[in-house]
């Protein structure tokens, strides 16, 4: 792969010039069309981005997800409600009780986990309203069908907010954590989780030149490090408390010899923190 300059939409940090990180043949996230794309870094704050960008309203960034994957979460909830649990628990490390926002919680799996197994009092916040309506059924947990705006108008304030792979969807991530500051009480905490793209998996594929999915360039704006994620909380006026370089995502293995041996490298990986996700425990 050659190194090359291209010029695209201005980085938060307002540059529009970047250098080719990697270029990737990969899936769109249904993993049906076939696309080409590069993950290139701002030349000015070192920020990373999928290229070509997709094209996102950060109102509407995390409706992509039709009522039928709602269903396919729900008979797959097992594997979801292990990475909801490992959030939970980093927050009760600064934090045991409270108040909790889940901002974009599609049908509140982590708000479930919250609330029944720790007692703390979660409430969802979903723009999708067919997910919102679903998980309130189903789960029987209460989500607010609407943005952050409808939150802040309320004048409603959490011990804790949470934000499980959302900030890669927004294009304007800092304006957006500023909101979420908002929506916190003085001595409130945020969990901010999103996939790390220089984790040990995403760089072994990459390599290889497969596809890791943690990239889905057709609605990731954003691939961050640890680095950078911290940078981003700290521009939007958040102090870091804690940070997680941890577990993968769900990643499923087949009962053969390869699968076998796909496991042992990953929860080796993991048990290095050299996962695919990072996890950051700020307050304001
Ligand atoms: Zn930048």
């Amino acid at each position: 792969m050659k190194l090359q300059f291209i010029k695209s939409r201005a980085c938060i940090c307002g540059n529009n010039e970047y250098l080719t990180l990697c270029e990737i043949e990969g899936f769109d996230s249904k993993f049906i069309n076939k696309i080409d794309f590069s993950v290139v870094k701002c030349c000015n704050c070192g920020l990373a981005r999928t290229y070509p960008p997709p094209f996102i309203n950060d109102e509407t960034a995390d409706v992509h997800i039709s009522s039928t994957e709602y269903y396919s979460v729900l008979k797959d909830k097992e594997s979801y409600i292990d990475p909801a649990e490992r959030i939970i628990k980093a927050i009760r490390r600064r934090k045991r009780s409270g108040t909790l926002l889940d901002i974009g919680c599609g049908v509140g799996i982590l708000l479930e986990v919250a609330n029944k197994k720790y007692g703390y009092q979660g409430v969802g916040l979903e723009i999708n309203h067919e997910a919102a309506e679903y998980g309130k059924e189903k789960l029987g947990v209460k989500i607010i069908s609407g943005s952050i705006r409808d939150v802040l108008a309320e004048n409603n304030k959490f011990d804790i907010v949470v934000l499980s792979h959302i900030l890669e969807h927004i294009v304007e991530p800092i304006k957006f954590l500023e909101m979420t500051r908002q929506v916190l009480k003085s001595s409130g905490i945020i969990a901010v989780e999103v996939p790390d793209f220089r984790g040990f998996i995403p760089q072994v594929l990459t390599i290889r030149g497969k596809y890791w999915y943690g990239f889905q360039p057709t609605q990731h704006v954003w691939q961050f490090t640890h680095v950078t994620l911290e940078d981003i909380l700290k521009k939007a006026g958040f102090m870091i408390l804690d940070t997680y370089r941890n577990k993968n995502l769900n990643h499923r293995f087949n009962n053969d010899l390869k699968g076998s041996l796909s496991r042992f490298v990953y929860s080796l990986a993991a048990r290095l923190s050299l996962g695919d996700r990072i996890l950051v425990i700020g307050t304001i």
